[in-house]
């Protein structure tokens, strides 16, 4: 009998590969706590989350705690099948998912109607100012604000040294590399660091924004990274972070993942940046349905069960399981088994 494969490289073979995005620089450990668990209940084969220690520890918590509620999940219909991969981003230079939105607060006049505040899709802006930790750095408030005081603050860079720690203790399974169009200078150091231990991952993501020059971009790059020890899955980043905003921002990724196909690159391909739940729909109209292997959500994962998240209270867990906690994981199943299931 053959060896089985891990759950998540089933779902990559099998075009059933569902990642939620909890963000390179979001660090809000409470909601990051609920988020892996429901998403994860409900099926999710990997969770791409920063690199900061603090918010892997807890993830790693929470994935014990999933665990011991899978019967209950299973016997709600949820598609947990086990823990799911921990994916972990770098960027090979400045990147938007790499920022966070900063103003001081003393300089907005008093009469200000607070559009920032308004839009924040995550309640990242108070009178205080920015409240680090939940801003994920989307750029909606900088756009809006009429003084222009709001600027994006690049993160420090997150040392490749530190993660590939991680990855030797077996904590994290799998990098994302950030990279751009021209980045092929700057690719390169930084793969010079990973390639010594990337047979340790279960898969390595390379996630490009969209550009006219991307799929030649890839192409280079392929030819840097190969031949490669792990799996590959190339994230077509067509419209970042911007999937709760209407049901049109799918369309970036989509095309740009049908170009990426039509070139042939070895590697699996996976959708990102604008996708929500209009996306399966598309890609069925499309006829391309099973010719992408999987979907990553974020921000419109996030909307979707942003209320219910706040009403989880997960210390009271020992004690009785909130009702919260499963209504959510309904409307996580829902987004999850719209992809895993038309496959
Ligand atoms: S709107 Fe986006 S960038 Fe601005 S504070 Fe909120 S999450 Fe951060
Ligand atoms: S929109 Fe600009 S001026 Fe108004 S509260 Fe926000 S940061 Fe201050």
């Amino acid at each position: 009998m053959g060896a089985t494969l891990e759950h998540p490289l089933e779902s990559l073979e099998t075009s059933k590969w569902f990642k939620l995005i909890c963000g390179a620089s979001f660090q809000d450990l409470e909601v990051i706590r609920s988020l892996t668990l429901v998403y994860t209940l409900a099926g999710a084969d990997c969770l791409d989350v920063s690199a900061d220690p603090a918010v892997i520890e807890t993830v790693r918590q929470t994935l014990e705690l999933a665990e011991s509620l899978a019967e209950q999940a299973w016997q709600r219909g949820y598609l947990y099948s086990g823990k799911p991969w921990l994916m972990v981003s770098l960027n090979d230079g400045e990147d938007v998912h790499f920022r966070k939105a900063n103003f001081n607060p003393q300089n907005c006049p008093d009469d200000c109607e607070r559009p920032c505040e308004k839009i924040c899709p995550i309640d990242a802006i108070n009178t205080q100012g920015v409240i680090k930790d939940k801003c994920y750095g989307c750029g909606r408030c900088i756009v809006v604000c009429p003084l222009e005081l709001i600027e994006a603050q690049p993160q420090p860079a997150i040392k490749p040294d530190l993660i590939l720690k991680q990855i030797e203790k077996g904590y994290i399974q799998a990098i994302e590399i950030h990279t751009q169009v021209g980045h092929q200078v700057q690719f390169a150091q930084l793969w010079d660091k990973i390639r010594p231990h990337h047979n340790r991952l279960k898969v390595l993501a390379i996630s490009c924004p969209e550009h006219p020059e991307a799929i030649a971009y890839l192409q280079e790059i392929y030819q840097k990274i190969a031949p490669l020890q792990c799996p590959l899955v190339w994230q077509t980043d067509g419209r970042p972070m911007s999937g709760d905003i209407g049901k049109g921002t799918t369309h970036a990724t989509i095309a740009y993942a049908q170009r990426l196909g039509e070139s042939k690159l070895p590697g699996y391909i996976q959708l990102a940046g604008g996708t929500n739940s209009y996306t399966v729909e598309k890609l069925k109209a499309l006829g391309l349905r099973n010719q992408i292997s999987g979907v990553a959500y974020g921000s419109y994962a996030r909307s979707i069960v942003g209320k219910l998240l706040t009403t989880i209270d997960l210390s009271s867990m020992n004690k009785k399981i909130p009702k919260s906690l499963w209504q959510a994981t309904q409307v996580a199943h829902e987004l999850v088994a719209q992809f895993k299931q038309t496959a």
